[in-house]
């Protein structure tokens, strides 16, 4: 089937149209700069910002992929979760196109649509359940156990306080560096030495006192590196940026893929789908796939423009419900910010 997607979910106006398994278009329109001054995403720009990108978005898209609009089977649109505001803009406008259209409309999770993203791989093998998969990005670190995209998501662990990239992306601020800082922090630690600073590593082992088994938290790593940082200038000694970055690095890494990997020997699962915008970050991917192969674990890891929020993965989850013969949604769904994990489809007939 011809799908377009509509992703608003957090900065990212994304659109994407796909034919079946295969990405015919993919445009990303990011309010990220209007919200570097105020160090994170501010949901009101958000929301505008998507008001403002979705017509243009959706005629490029069409354009590039050399669709028109009569030719789309399905529009589908991420329901949640995310930021409400945001959510509602693509939420709005999909149900308007899909109307205006007499189209069959899919809301979806963009949770699962970030796994979907993998089916779009056109040099990746065909994806094979069950599989853990984690789930790195500014708003989300989620551990899941997929046993069938379209039916069967299990969360296995979430954050418990920030996001793995909100950690980066705190953490550079204290340090000075602007945002986004992931890729600052990246860059940051270049020079510097992984293990220079040893800062804590919360809840890296699965634990029954958790709410989930395999949750995580990176608030108290966080306040380490802060309380580092105030003690070295108090005792007036110049901060080793390149240091406490490599080291912070080190610490969400380890957290991160200790966790996983734990999870895949735990449940019997030998593979490890990776997604979300943190994955841009070498240092996790190179762990992962060591640590991972030592295992005999195999990972997959999409191309980084589909794992950054965009509209192409949600247009994909839509194409595989199809696929399985589901039917669409009703119109009666609005956008969801919290919504589980579990709920693949939104409200279908
Ligand atoms: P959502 O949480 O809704 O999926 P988001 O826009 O917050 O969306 P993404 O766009 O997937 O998330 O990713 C952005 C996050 O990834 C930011 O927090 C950013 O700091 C982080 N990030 C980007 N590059 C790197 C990197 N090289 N290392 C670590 N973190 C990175
Ligand atoms: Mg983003
Ligand atoms: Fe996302």
């Amino acid at each position: 089937p011809l799908v377009l997607g509509i992703e608003t979910s957090c900065d990212e106006t994304g659109i994407g149209i796909v034919r079946g398994r295969t990405l015919l278009s993919n445009t990303i329109a990011s309010s990220m700069d209007e919200h570097a001054r105020y160090g994170g995403v501010v949901p009101e720009v958000a929301a505008r910002a998507h008001l403002e990108a979705l017509q243009p978005s959706i005629d490029r898209a069409l354009a590039e992929a050399q669709v028109r609009l009569e030719d789309l089977d399905a529009v589908a649109v991420t329901s949640g979760p995310g930021l409400a505001g945001a959510l509602m803009v693509g939420v709005g406008a999909a149900k308007g196109l899909a109307v205006a259209l007499d189209k069959p409309l899919y809301a979806v999770n963009h949770l699962v649509g970030h796994i979907a993203a993998d089916i779009l791989d056109p040099d990746a093998d065909p994806l094979e359940y069950p599989t853990i998969a984690l789930l790195v990005s500014g708003g989300h670190t989620a551990l899941l156990h997929v046993r069938d995209l379209t039916g069967d998501v299990e969360l296995l662990g979430e954050t418990v306080d920030d996001a793995a990239g909100e950690a980066f992306d705190k953490v550079a601020r204290l340090l000075g560096l602007p945002y986004p800082g992931g890729p600052q922090i990246d860059k940051a630690a270049l020079d510097g030495d992984p293990k220079a600073i040893r800062f804590p590593r919360g809840l890296s082992k699965a634990s029954d006192m958790a709410k989930h088994r395999y949750d995580f938290s990176f608030s108290g790593l966080k306040t380490a590196v802060a309380r580092w940082v105030e003690r070295a200038e108090a005792e007036g000694t110049p901060v080793p940026t390149a240091d406490v970055a490599a080291s912070f690095r080190e610490a969400v890494v380890d957290v991160l893929v200790t966790k996983a990997l734990a999870a895949c020997a735990d449940l019997g699962v030998p593979r490890l789908l990776l997604g979300g915008g943190v994955i841009a970050n070498r240092r996790l991917r190179d762990v992962a796939l060591e640590r991972a192969a030592a295992a005999g674990v195999t990972v997959r890891i999409p191309p980084l423009s589909l794992c950054t929020d965009n509209g192409a993965m949600i247009a994909a989850l839509a194409a595989e419900l199809i696929a399985q013969g589901r039917g669409p949604s009703t119109l009666a769904f609005g956008a969801d910010s919290t919504l589980p994990v579990t709920e693949i489809q939104v409200d279908p007939a």
